[in-house]
């Protein structure tokens, strides 16, 4: 298991890449908390199969990150959702984009071998899904 964090004004999305490039971590389980400064997150429209972005220019709690990384095209790809606050306390959340600038951030990465975690174009959504 790995346990650290990305920097204050990072990307989020780009931070995370960066991360399982230098570790080599090809495949796994990724879960974070923190706080960002503004957010970006997109919510998959299944009718038209087009990511919907979400702006959310204001600070905002991650109260949770959960997702994976796989490979697509032999490249890793990170796949997270997240759970958002605000000062109020009221939730929002989607599927995390280039956009997220870190305030504070700290992943817990748990790497897997040998379950071949590959995506591959799915018709029927329109995603790239895990392979069967
Ligand atoms: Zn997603």
């Amino acid at each position: 298991m790995i346990i650290g964090k990305i920097r204050y004004n990072e990307d989020l999305l780009d931070g995370l890449i960066k991360v399982v490039k230098e570790k080599g971590i090809r495949e796994g389980g990724v879960f974070l908390i923190g706080a960002l400064q503004s957010a970006k997150v997109g919510y998959y429209d299944q009718s038209s199969k087009k990511y919907i972005e979400i702006d959310l220019p204001f600070p905002q709690e991650i109260v949770s990150g959960i997702g994976n990384v796989s490979l697509k095209d032999d490249e890793q790809f990170i796949h997270l959702h997240l759970s958002l606050s605000d000062s109020n306390g009221n939730m929002r959340g989607g599927h995390l984009l280039k956009g997220c600038k870190v305030f504070a951030c700290e992943y817990i990465i748990i790497p897997s071998r040998d379950l071949n975690l590959q995506r591959k174009y799915d018709e029927q959504t329109g995603l790239f899904l895990l392979k069967d």
